[in-house]
């Protein structure tokens, strides 16, 4: 199977990293559970979009961004199985040289091929797709796999809600194995 995984919110906790900034420089106690906006901006409606959005440009974030818990381990098992691909959105050059370098310090195990930045996720072929955005994940032509978070809890925008990677993995492991025998391709 061909897994696309997005980066951002899945594989890495940026918007805990970035909201704490965010309270660390503004004087805010805006916790991860009230983060009810995918857009960071509208979390916080008293700062301009600039305020919010410089700490993306800012080399130090993506040095200090940590992976979420059992992604590389998980990430790595699907790898020797499947076709893993992580698919990411960057806005703006200055946001792909770091985040190919975070990619290649805690994925070392992702080729580079592997690694697709790509602003229409549509367009990106692939069997299951697991991602945080409600936009991403209304598709017809793939399973998605909608990773809780705050900002997408109200309602199942995706085929399955995942919270965390071990139930990724088992849903995975549970697709893989329908399609083989509805294939004809088990054993
Ligand atoms: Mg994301």
């Amino acid at each position: 199977m061909i897994i696309a995984i997005d980066l951002d919110n899945v594989l890495n906790n940026l918007a805990d990293f970035w909201r704490r900034r965010i309270n660390q420089k503004y004087g805010y106690y805006v916790e991860q559970s009230e983060l009810k906006n995918y857009d960071m901006a509208a979390n916080f409606p008293t700062l301009d979009r600039e305020q919010v959005e410089e700490f993306l440009n800012r080399y130090d974030i993506w040095r200090d961004l940590t992976p979420t818990n059992g992604a590389q381990e998980i990430v790595k098992a699907l790898n020797m199985t499947d076709e893993v691909y992580i698919v990411t959105a960057r806005h703006g050059f200055p946001q792909y040289y770091p985040t190919f370098v975070w990619l290649r310090r805690y994925f070392p195990y992702i080729p580079e091929k592997r690694i697709i930045f790509a602003q229409n996720k549509e367009m990106i072929r692939c069997d299951v797709l697991i991602d945080d955005c409600p936009a991403n994940l209304v598709r017809d032509d793939c399973v998605t796999l909608q990773y809780r978070q705050p900002w997408n809890s109200d309602r199942v925008w995706g085929t399955a809600i995942v919270n965390d990677w071990v139930d990724v993995y088992q849903k995975i492991r549970a697709i893989g194995g329908a399609n083989e025998e509805t294939s004809g391709i088990s054993g």
